[in-house]
């Protein structure tokens, strides 16, 4: 499987391509992933355009940091008590979206993605 051409992500992000949102700052942006693998699935992006968290560095890790923040605070709202986290990073590592996110997914998820 190869990174897609297309950042679908930066046109959710632009209002280009609609999304089912979740939760939304300045600087983040969740949505409903549209083939969940698990009863809730979301999908936590940075509206910066990191292609992938290899780009996490000393200067930019509290931007990275955020979407575990993020998570916390969309847990919160949802009235989850529990919940996976999983980041495919990189294409050898499964990415196929070539913009940062950070799956969310309810504890049912047992599977890889
Ligand atoms: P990954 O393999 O980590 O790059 O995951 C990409 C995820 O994006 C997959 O779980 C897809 O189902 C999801 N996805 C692709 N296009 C959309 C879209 N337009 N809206 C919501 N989720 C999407």
């Amino acid at each position: 499987m190869t990174f897609m051409e297309k950042n679908i992500f930066a046109e959710i992000i632009a209002g280009k391509i609609p999304c089912d949102k979740v939760y939304e700052t300045d600087t983040i942006l969740a949505f409903y992933d549209i083939n969940p693998k698990a009863k809730i699935h979301i999908l936590i992006i940075p509206k910066k355009e990191y292609q992938t968290a290899l780009e996490v560095n000393e200067e930019n890790f509290a931007e990275f940091g955020e979407l575990f923040l993020a998570a916390k605070n969309i847990a919160k709202k949802l009235g989850m008590t529990g919940y996976k986290l999983h980041m495919n990073v990189g294409e050898d590592g499964g990415q196929i979206v070539p913009h940062v996110h950070l799956h969310m997914l309810s504890p049912d998820y047992n599977a890889p993605l």
